[in-house]
């Protein structure tokens, strides 16, 4: 829309934040009380904001994809998380201060202490470094101790300590464990020593009903609720995949110690997609819509080796030579570019980097992050996986309940199997109620196991135990069980369906958001300016009469009224200061558009549009204004095409 410089303006991080806490952004929670890490507020423009994300994350997702939408619940029956493995595996490595008791989760010291290092090494050397990133309480403590001098490192230290940073998220606990101790990494707060990483799992607990014997949990991800009512979904569907469900909701995590502002809570708004796919078949019938969307992709290899150069590459190369698992996860790492970039995101601090072998779930085939850079670092906001068909079998054999797709074949196909076949009055006398016990045993087998228990009953007997935690064994013999090869002839295809996982943390995409939008004009340092495409700005016009003289009133109305009609989010500021310092006050709440009421426009029925990057005027009827404002937050026209509509305005309005 501008041909401002913003980037000539460095980020200043002190101005922006002082913006988003003076503009009610977002401000700690329960901040009367002293606040609790990891909990945040939005207030008005926030919340404004986030629900443009989320209205055209709708629009882009779950419309234009004819995705089925769910609304889940948030509190969630412990076995359900049992049988996930969330209350096995949901854990990051801690450790603690072997003196204070503080606590610090593992990778992040790892990264803390080395960036320092090497920060300390470059300033050594004479080179510009980036301070390391540290928010105000890290400041404040740091203030205690004295600035030590920069440290030169010896080159070979310094290539071993960016190899460890590349592939820090593939360390287990233990191995971070080895890297405290061999590079003597101590709690930077302190300088004390840490103990040994140990686990701790990030579901916050609860107990549903007044008795406390049902354990829950809030939920961590809204990826369960889809899981659960898969059956009731393929019904919709018509008992066809593929097809998607969507869900926006929020989750928790009691992380282990955020520091990051809106980058690591506690609480946050998650907009998640479950898309069901046939594993013989992950083609995607657009993928051709979107093959030429080139993406910069960090692949594992080049993470394994100690790098980070990004490869740019169209999606449709990505996936014909393997980068990139299969043409349905390609397909939604375009589309997930695609709606990062309408909402606003800088396509140059986008990346899409895949994960390495161990921070990949074990079932998972392939998962890519969509990163987005910030004065943080570069930080996961969408992840994407391909989950393969664990999550549907986990819940479909702890509940009985199958979760599978059954497909007519136009051909019914001939196979041959081995059949178990009970006497189940045999069964019943031996076993009583442990027969259907057994016969679950068999029944799970394939055909490997059942060829096994085959050969021991052709010798007289077999012996088959049970999965329980309790394990007891059965001995069957050949009046109990027979089982033979059989040709059958199938007409329907059963499988349970692949899933391809694109995860939104909504919190950090609006955070990043706001940092790529920030700039400060170079006439007026002090108020910053954010950037925000009309799509997603909390207020897309204001409306500023010249004074709050009552002749303005049935003008301001008229205007309000008919954007109100048209769906324009407008307000009014007829506050008793400049024209200037009003648009200005808006510039910092991101309002692209900004329409002025004066005197010529009560005897002419004239408006001046002014754009918020580029200062530019622009003056005409009030009913031709308002059409083409209504065009350019609709974005049906752009900035340059509303100069071809309307006069420039050069300040001066002419009464007749
Ligand atoms: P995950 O299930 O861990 O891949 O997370 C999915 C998405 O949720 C991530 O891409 C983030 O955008 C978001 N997310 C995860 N943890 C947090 C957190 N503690 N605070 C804010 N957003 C988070």
């Amino acid at each position: 829309m501008s041909t401002v410089n913003k980037t000539a303006h460095s980020f200043d991080k002190t101005r922006f934040e002082a913006l988003l806490n003076r503009r009610f952004f977002y401000a700690p929670a329960f901040e009367i009380y002293g606040g609790v890490a990891g909990l945040y507020d939005y207030g008005p423009p926030g919340s404004a904001l986030q629900a443009n994300i989320i209205a055209e994350w709708r629009k882009h997702f779950i419309v234009e994809e004819h995705m089925l939408e769910l609304d889940t619940t948030i509190m969630t029956p412990a076995p359900v998380f049992e049988t996930s493995g969330h209350v096995a595996r949901f854990a990051d490595w801690m450790v603690k201060d072997t003196k204070t008791g503080d606590v610090l989760r593992a990778d992040h010291l790892v990264k803390n202490v080395l960036e320092a290092r090497l920060a300390s090494d470059k300033e050594a050397r004479g080179l510009a470094a980036q301070p390391p990133k540290e928010d105000e309480k890290d400041k404040k403590k740091k203030k205690k101790n004295v600035k030590a001098a920069p440290l030169q490192l010896a080159d070979e230290i310094v290539e071993k300590y960016e190899r460890i940073l590349a592939k820090l998220d593939d360390y287990t606990g233990p191995e971070l464990g080895d890297l405290c101790r061999k590079h003597a990494l101590k709690n930077p707060d302190t300088g004390n020593e840490v103990t040994e990483p140990v686990q701790f799992n990030l579901m916050f607990a609860s107990s549903i009903g007044p008795t406390g014997q049902h354990p829950g949990f809030l939920r961590p991800e809204t990826a369960q609720g889809h899981f659960l009512n898969f059956s009731r979904l393929l019904e919709y569907n018509n008992g066809r995949v593929p097809f998607a469900s969507a869900q926006i909701g929020r989750s928790f995590r009691n992380e282990i110690s955020p520091r990051a502002g809106l980058l690591r809570v506690r609480e946050f708004t998650m907009a998640e997609i479950e898309h069901f796919v046939d594993p013989a078949d992950k083609s995607h019938a657009h993928f051709n819509d979107v093959r030429h969307v080139v993406l910069s992709l960090l692949d594992r290899h080049t993470q394994s080796a100690g790098r980070t150069e990004v490869r740019k590459m169209s999606v449709g190369e990505a996936v014909d030579t393997g980068v990139v698992a299969n043409q349905t996860l390609g397909y939604f790492l375009a589309r997930i570019y695609m709606f990062l970039l309408k909402i606003g995101i800088n396509p140059e601090r986008l990346r899409f980097r895949q994960h390495m072998a161990n921070e990949m779930a074990h079932y998972a085939t392939d998962c890519w992050d969509a990163e987005i850079q910030n004065s943080y670092g570069w930080t996961e906001c969408v992840g994407c996986a391909d989950r393969a068909a664990y999550d549907l079998s986990v819940h479909s054999a702890k509940t009985g309940h199958p979760l599978v797709v059954r497909q007519a074949l136009k051909e019914p196909i001939v196979v041959e199997k081995e059949v178990p076949e009970f006497n189940k009055k045999n069964l019943g006398k031996k076993f009583l109620k442990d027969a259907a016990v057994v016969q679950q045993i068999i029944g799970d087998m394939d055909e490997t196991q059942l060829l096994a228990v085959k050969a021991q009953l052709s010798q007289g007997s077999a012996t088959i135990a049970s999965s329980e935690s309790e394990q007891r064994t059965f001995e069957l013999t050949p009046d109990l069980l027979t089982i033979e090869r059989k040709t059958l002839k199938q007409s329907v295809r059963e499988f349970v369906p692949n899933v391809i996982e694109p995860s939104f943390g909504l919190g950090r995409i609006l955070y990043a958001l706001l940092e790529h939008s920030f700039w400060c004009r170079e006439q007026d340092v002090e108020r910053g300016v954010l950037s925000l495409p009309p799509l997603v700005a909390p207020t897309k016009v204001l409306i500023v009469p010249l004074s709050a003289k009552e002749e303005f009133d049935p003008l301001v109305a008229e205007v309000s009224t008919k954007l109100r009609r048209a769906g324009v989010f407008s307000r009014v500021d007829d506050s008793n200061t400049s024209i200037g310092k009003r648009y200005s006050r808006n510039d910092e709440l991101g309002t692209p558009f900004g329409v002025t009421l004066d005197f010529a426009s009560v005897a002419n029925r004239t408006m001046t549009l002014r754009e918020r990057d580029t200062l530019t005027q622009l003056i005409g009827d009030i009913d031709e204004v308002i059409k083409v404002v209504i065009e350019l937050v609709e974005g049906s026209i752009t900035w340059a095409d509303a100069c071809q509509r309307l006069p420039a305005y050069d300040g001066v309005q002419a009464i007749d």
